[in-house]
């Protein structure tokens, strides 16, 4: 048996929260990822795979717990990984060549020549020749990451992190570089021995990688290790290969871990929202009504030509607001959803209105901070400095993005983004 390359043993999460809240966001994860291994971990929005990515990289220390690297287990970031964020994280004052290079900071049996050299064989690598001198703001979505990429790959890494690295790119483009990510691996022209990449795409994860392991949320536990043993190139059409991404999204769906239903959580103040935009939910709802009837969830993405996970987060808001009732993988409006469904434009607003009002913590603060304000004003750096503290950075934009959206759509408050501030809007008497 090959040797291991990283070891999770028990590890724990848990973040405090304000006012003496905790919240446990990993519970008891045990995994052992081999040398030559394409992990990808699945499971809902907010169950915990960012962290636990970041555990592994040591740039978060678990609150119980060890990761053991190459059988060490040590405090702080390890050297010999390197991570690929959604968010690119690139610095937009320095050139491709500079962001590259940066990979290289810590590298002190390099000269500055040599990490020029070894930075533009990557970027060649990568595709991107040609783009040494141009800066970010320059590059498309597509470019940037593979300038994060790049980043990266230069630093050699035993172990590959990415997370969520597909997911801000449009489908094409992300097709492009995953096969061109995958071709790099497998011609073994990165020395890199194991990839661990956090996706919500199923498809994506049974494509890449060579096993998938799937976490429940609230807290996350491992729920399923399933092995993918087709061999490269995969053909999404072949029987096989569907087969597994249908037992995956199965797994995702149950109760358990549930990735379609909301759940509520009362020891939560702040639930995450799915990010899904209120003119996505009219649209599903509006389907949902045409299709008149229970309907397989599965079927219904093959159907739209959506990939799952471009649904689940638009049903997850539908079950949210309760507008849909999710039963073993069956999807059919409520009495609130079918009333919504058939309102007029007005009518519908106020529906949601109130079903949000009632079911979704954040937009209800939001609206009651605002009331609470004798100019009904406040700015969004507000809300984000709350939000951060519950979910973090990253999500946290996400999150006031979904809100101030699902807000103007019920007519709650108005957004002013040249002065990035929130107002009620007037009533009209
Ligand atoms: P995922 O990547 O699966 O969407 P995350 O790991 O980002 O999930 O977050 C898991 C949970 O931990 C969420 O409920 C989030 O709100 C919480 N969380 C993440 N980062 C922080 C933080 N820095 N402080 C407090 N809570 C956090
Ligand atoms: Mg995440």
């Amino acid at each position: 048996m090959a040797e291991a390359l990283i070891k999770l043993d028990h590890i724990f999460k848990t973040y405090d929260l304000p006012g003496n809240n905790n919240s446990t966001v990993l519970s008891d994860i045990n995994l052992e990822i081999q040398e030559g291994e394409f992990v990808a971990i699945l499971g809902p929005s907010g169950s915990g795979k960012s962290t636990l990515l970041r555990i592994i990289a040591g740039l978060v220390e678990p609150s119980q717990g060890k990761v053991y690297y190459k059988n060490e287990s040590g405090e702080g970031f390890r050297t010999g990984m390197s991570m690929v964020f959604q968010s690119f994280a690139l610095f937009p004052w320095l050139t491709v060549l500079e962001n590259v290079k940066l990979g290289l900071k810590n590298n002190h049996s390099l000269d500055e020549k040599q990490k020029e050299e070894k930075a533009i064989e990557i970027i060649d690598m990568i595709g991107l020749d040609g783009f040494e001198r141009a800066y970010p703001k320059e590059l498309s979505g597509g470019m940037k990451q593979r300038v994060g990429l790049g980043r990266a790959l230069v630093m050699e890494p035993d172990l590959l992190l990415m997370d969520e690295p597909f997911s801000a790119l449009d489908v094409l483009t992300a097709e492009n570089l995953k096969r061109d990510l995958l071709e790099l691996w497998m011609e073994k022209r990165i020395p890199t021995k194991s990839i661990i990449m956090v996706t919500h795409g199923i498809e994506e994860a049974v494509y890449m990688a060579n096993r998938a392991v799937v976490l429940s949320r609230d807290p996350a536990r491992v729920v399923a290790n399933i092995p993918i043993n087709l061999p490269h190139w995969r053909d999404k059409q072949d029987r096989m290969f569907t087969a597994l991404v249908d037992k995956i999204y199965s797994i995702l769906t149950t109760k358990e871990v549930g990735a379609a239903t909301y759940k509520e959580d009362k020891t939560k103040k702040l639930a995450q929202l799915p990010n899904a935009r209120s003119g996505a939910l009219t649209g599903f709802i509006e389907l949902l009504e045409d299709i008149g009837q229970k309907t397989d969830l599965y079927k219904l993405g093959d159907q739209l030509n959506l990939d799952l996970e471009d649904l689940l987060p638009i049903v997850e808001a539908a079950s949210m607001l309760q507008l849909v009732m999710i039963k073993e993988g069956d999807i059919e409006l409520t009495p609130i959803g079918k009333a919504f469904a058939e309102a007029t434009v007005l009518e519908r607003k106020e529906i949601f209105r109130e079903q949000a009002l009632q079911r979704v913590g954040s937009l209800n603060t939001v609206f009651s901070a605002l009331n609470s304000k004798s100019n009904g004003k406040m700015p969004e750096e507000f809300f984000l400095n709350i939000l951060t503290r519950h979910f973090g950075e990253e999500e946290a934009q996400n999150q006031l993005n979904t809100i101030i959206d699902w807000g103007r759509y019920a007519e709650l408050f108005a957004y002013d983004e040249h002065v990035g501030q929130l107002f009620l809007e007037k009533e009209e008497d």
